[in-house]
């Protein structure tokens, strides 16, 4: 377990203009961080030697491609939000990575300029640009914010400043009305991702893309039905790590390596091998997106004991649930199946939400989970408020049910343990 180190890369920090000690510092942190929480796990699948790999390069390795891309012409850009169709970047020949910040280490450097009482993604993703210490923040040629939240549009007009940034208009409504707006809004998306990579997309192109990210989706559907089967052949935080890797991995290399994976959960199934053993306690998670590296409630559930089966979040089932249509011909109409696709995702920005509240319901009975944490952001409003509908309906429901509203902090760890540890009893058998 010692010998895990995320591999440094200063030269090519030095080359994108970082603050390489500061950088250097958090590598270290991050890989210590990894190692406790991962690689002392037992009975861990073979194929997750992939994913490692790919911990240790995060700051190298995979910024070297983004660069390599870039020096062919190929855009590299940046996103926040689910919402953005990564379809249209791949069409063009460019790469899409997240830029979401799941750190509490950047959060002090955004605290300077933005308020404080904003949500600690929002802070965390800022403060790595404001204070140059994420490789891919400096590499990428532009950023794509959009409207889902207050704190989030706000921030891109500060953000601008950094680097360029544009917005797509997500709006807050499901009505037709709201739909054509953000048709037209996927257009311009298209026009500025062409114009960048200084390429028209052809139908062929976005084809080849659609199929590219349903396979993606489709090895992500495949996993999470593994983790459903009771016992679960893998634990919930190496689960939560691959669909974080989802956001800045190669889509072709990242799908075969998921359905090796599978592979090998299914034969693990076959051969009943249990993690972490048989009759753990099932809990599913609910929320906000947990980014990289957030593995606070996989930590302290998984600490106890118990297992995580599911995560309805955008860094869980949300961003793989739907497909789009690839039957359908003619630009026009397979920018509408992607703006289609993408109207599905059930972020609690909308209202109404009702989708999202049945959802949760199909999730935990899928999963065979026996209790549902939900966790919300700090200063979220639209999880923190929307909680009380998830509330009631587990309660309609009889299922067991504890709301998490925490940051990125390690202050509220002994109080959450303790809850979780509660929680957990009651609903083990
Ligand atoms: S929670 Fe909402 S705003 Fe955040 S990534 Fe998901 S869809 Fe986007
Ligand atoms: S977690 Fe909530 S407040 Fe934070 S960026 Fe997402 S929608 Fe906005």
């Amino acid at each position: 377990m010692s010998s895990f180190e995320i591999k440094p890369y200063p030269e090519v920090w030095q080359a994108l203009d970082m603050d390489v000690p500061r950088f250097d510092k958090m590598r270290l942190m991050m890989g210590d961080m990894y190692a406790k929480a991962f690689l002392g796990q037992p009975n861990r699948p073979a194929a997750m030697t992939y994913f490692d790999n790919m911990i240790a390069e995060i700051h190298g390795g995979r910024v070297k491609e983004l660069l390599a891309a870039k020096a062919e012409g190929r855009p590299v850009i940046g996103t926040f939000c689910v919402y953005i169709p990564e379809e249209i970047v791949l069409a063009a020949g460019g790469i899409c990575v997240g830029l979401c910040g799941g750190s509490q280490g950047s959060v002090p450097d955004a605290e300077k300029i933005l308020p404080r009482n904003i949500c600690p993604m929002v802070k965390s993703a800022f403060g790595f640009k404001a204070a140059r210490i994420c490789p891919y923040f400096q590499a990428v040629d532009f950023v794509y914010g959009e409207t889902t939240c207050d704190a989030k549009k706000k921030t891109w007009e500060i953000l601008d400043t950094m680097v360029p940034t544009y917005v797509m208009e997500i709006p807050q409504c499901k009505n037709p009305r709201d739909i054509a707006l953000w048709n037209e809004e996927v257009k311009d998306f298209k026009a500025k991702v062409e114009s960048v990579a200084g390429k028209t997309i052809s139908e062929e192109d976005l084809a080849g893309a659609i199929k590219v990210m349903n396979n993606k989706r489709r090895a992500l559907q495949r996993l999470n039905s593994l983790r459903h089967h009771n016992p679960t052949p893998i634990s919930g935080k190496d689960g939560l790590l691959i669909e974080q890797i989802a956001f800045y991995d190669e889509p072709v290399r990242f799908t075969d390596q998921v359905n090796s994976l599978c592979d090998e959960l299914d034969e693990r199934i076959r051969q009943e091998v249990a993690v972490p053993g048989k009759g753990a306690t099932r809990v599913m998670v609910a929320g906000t997106p947990m980014a990289l590296p957030n593995w606070k409630i996989h930590n302290l559930v998984e600490g106890a004991g118990a297992v995580i089966v599911n995560e309805e979040s955008c860094i869980g089932t949300r961003y793989f649930k739907d497909l789009v249509d690839e039957t359908v011909t003619g630009m026009d109409t397979m920018l509408a199946a992607l703006t289609d696709r993408y109207k599905e995702i059930d972020c609690s920005c909308f209202t109404p939400n009702n989708e999202r509240i049945s959802q949760v319901v199909k999730e935990f009975r899928d999963s065979k989970a026996q209790g549902i944490i939900n966790y919300s952001l700090q200063f979220c409003h639209t999880y923190n408020i929307e909680e009380i509908r998830i509330r009631q309906a587990c309660e309609q429901e009889g299922i067991p049910y504890m709301f998490i509203e925490s940051d990125y902090s390690p202050e509220d760890i002994g109080q959450l343990q303790t809850r979780v540890e509660a929680f957990l009893e009651q609903i083990g058998e």
